[in-house]
C-alpha cells in the first residue's frame, strides 16, 4: 500500500520504517527540514535499538522516502498516519493538539485522491470528532477522506519490536471500509494472531491515555510503599515479588525506584486530568495528582540520600550515572535521572554526568552540568556515585570493578539494581530507594 507518515519523531520514524519492513511503500513527512534531510540520508536523528538498521535498509530498497511536501504525499498516498507531537500546553496540564490540527488541515488542503487519515498520536478524548470538522471545512468535496484513530503503544527502547509485534492493535472507526483498510495495513500482525480491537473514536482515544495512567499508577503504588519501608525497614523488592506473583496483579511495572518520566507518561496523566475536569469529572482522575506527587518525591529522596551520605553537598564531587529517562533510549524529556543531577548541582555539588547515549541531548537541555564521555571519567574523582538510569553498563558494575576506577566508596542505587549486602561487605556505604538508610 502507499502510505505516508506525518511527523517523523520517535513514533513516526519508527512507524514509517516498520511499515516499509512490512512491505508497504512509505513516505515520511516532517516540517523540520533538518530531520528530513538526516532521515533521507539513512541517518537516524535519535537513538533507538535496531531502528537505524531498518531505516538504512529501506531507504536503500527505495521503499522508504522522506519529504517536507504535503502536496507530494497528498497526491500519492492512500493512507496517511499522523504521528505529530501532542505536548503539554505551556503553563497548563492539558495537551496541545494544535500540531495534529495543523497536520490534518495541511492534508485536507493537499489530498487530491480518496484517502484515509489515521491518527496515532496520543490525544484527549473528543479530538477525532473535532478533527472531522477541520477536515470538512478544508477538504476538496470531490474527494473522499476518511478518518480513524489507531493509538500507538510502543515503548522507547523496544520501539521496533513493539511496532512489528504489538500486544494489540486498537482502531477507532466509523466505517467498515476503513476497518478493512487498516486490516490490510496490519495484515502481518493479524497473521501473527495479534488481537485487533475495533471500536469507536472515543474508546480508541481513551484506551491509550488509560493505559499510561494505569502504568504510572502502578509505578507510584510500589514507590508509595517504598516510603513506608524506608521508615520501618523491610525489603521493597521482596514485597514487590510477593505482590507481583498474584496473577491478578503481575510483576511488571512494580520496580521500586526513581519513578517514571519521558515524553509520554507525565504529560499524558496531566492531560487526562485536565480533560476529565473539562468534562466535569475532575474528581474521577484526581488521584493522578497523587500519583505524580509520589513520583516527584522519589527524586527528593535520592537527593536526601546523597546529602545524608556526604554530610553536605556543597563542594562535593558527585558522579551521576544516567541521564536518559530509561535505558536503551537517548530521550531526556522529563527525565528523573537528569532532574536529580540538576537538583544536586543546584545544591552546590560538582556533578559529572555520564550516559551511554543521552549526553548530547542532556547537554543541550542543561549545559551547566559537566558531561563525561565514559563511566571511568565520570567517577574518576567522585566522592559519591549515583546510579540513576539502569543501563546494562551500570548494572554490570561490581564493587570491586568500580573500586578500581574511583576513590569513592559511597553509592546510591536509585534503580534497585544491586544487592546492598554485597556492596556493604566489599566496604562500600550503600543506599537505595525503598530501603531504610542507617547513616
Ligand atoms: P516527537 O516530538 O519526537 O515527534 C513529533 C514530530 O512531529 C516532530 O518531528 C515535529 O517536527 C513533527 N511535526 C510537528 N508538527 C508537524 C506538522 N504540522 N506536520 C508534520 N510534522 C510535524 O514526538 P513523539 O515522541 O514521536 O510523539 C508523537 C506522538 O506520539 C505524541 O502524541 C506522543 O504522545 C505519542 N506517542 C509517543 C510514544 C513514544 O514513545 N515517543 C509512544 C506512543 C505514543
Amino acid at each position: 500500500m502507499k502510505i505516508s507518515v506525518i511527523g517523523t519523531g520517535y513514533l513516526g520514524a519508527t512507524h514509517a520504517a516498520c511499515l516499509a519492513e512490512l512491505g508497504h511503500d512509505v513516505v515520511g513527512l516532517d516540517t523540520d527540514p533538518l530531520k528530513i534531510e538526516s532521515l533521507a540520508a539513512g541517518e537516524l536523528p535519535f537513538f533507538e535499538p535496531g531502528l537505524a538498521e531498518l531505516l538504512n535498509r529501506h531507504v536503500g530498497t527505495g521503499r522508504l522516502r522522506f519529504t517536507t511536501s504535503y502536496e507530494e504525499v497528498g497526491a500519492w498516498a492512500e493512507v496517511h498516519f499522523l504521528g505529530v507531537g501532542t505536548p503539554q500546553r505551556q503553563g497548563e496540564g492539558s495537551a496541545d493538539t494544535s500540531f495534529v490540527e495543523a497536520a490534518v488541515r495541511s492534508l485536507a488542503e493537499t489530498i487530491t485522491r480518496d484517502a484515509l487519515i489515521v491518527g496515532k498520536s496520543t490525544v484527549p478524548v473528543g479530538t477525532t470528532q473535532r478533527l472531522r470538522e477541520v477536515l470538512r471545512r478544508h477538504q476538496d468535496p470531490s474527494v473522499e477522506i476518511g478518518l480513524a484513530w489507531n493509538p500507538e503503544f510502543l515503548r522507547e527502547g523496544f520501539a521496533v519490536q513493539d511496532t512489528l509485534h504489538p500486544d494489540r492493535i486498537v482502531v477507532g472507526v466509523e466505517d467498515a471500509a476503513h476497518e478493512r483498510t487498516l486490516k490490510a495495513v496490519y495484515s502481518a500482525a493479524e497473521e501473527q494472531g495479534v488481537p485487533f480491537i475495533v471500536t469507536d473514536f472515543e474508546t480508541a482515544e481513551l484506551v491509550k491515555v488509560a493505559a499510561n495512567a494505569f502504568l504510572a499508577t502502578k509505578i507510584s503504588f510500589i514507590n508509595a510503599l517504598s516510603e513506608i519501608t524506608e521508615t520501618v525497614g523491610g525489603d521493597i523488592q521482596t514485597l514487590a515479588a510477593g505482590l507481583g506473583l498474584d496473577e491478578r496483579i503481575g510483576p511488571k511495572f512494580l520496580r521500586a525506584g526513581l519513578g517514571f518520566g519521558g515524553g509520554c507518561l507525565p504529560k499524558d496523566i496531566r492531560a487526562l486530568q485536565a480533560r476529565a475536569s473539562e468534562l466535569g469529572h475532575e474528581r474521577s482522575m484526581r488521584f493522578l495528582s497523587e500519583v505524580e506527587d509520589i513520583n516527584l518525591r522519589r527524586r527528593e529522596r535520592a537527593v536526601f540520600l546523597a546529602t545524608a551520605m556526604l554530610g553536605e553537598l556543597r563542594g562535593k564531587k558527585v558522579a551521576a550515572l544516567g541521564a536518559a529517562f530509561k535505558p536503551n533510549s537517548d530521550d531526556v524529556r522529563d527525565s528523573p535521572a537528569l532532574d536529580v543531577a540538576v537538583r544536586l548541582f543546584d545544591a552546590g555539588a560538582e556533578v559529572a554526568v555520564y550516559d551511554p547515549k543521552a549526553n548530547f541531548n542532556a547537554a543541550r537541555r542543561f549545559p551547566r552540568l559537566r558531561y563525561e564521555e565514559s563511566l571511568a571519567a565520570a567517577v574518576a574523582d567522585a566522592d559519591l556515585i549515583l546510579v540513576l538510569t539502569e543501563w546494562d553498563e551500570f548494572k554490570s558494575m561490581s564493587p570491586e570493578s568500580l573500586a578500581l576506577l574511583t576513590p569513592a566508596r559511597k553509592i546510591v542505587d536509585a534503580r534497585n539494581v544491586f544487592s546492598g549486602d554485597r556492596w556493604n561487605s566489599a566496604g562500600w556505604e550503600f543506599a537505595a530507594l525503598g530501603r531504610k538508610h542507617a547513616p
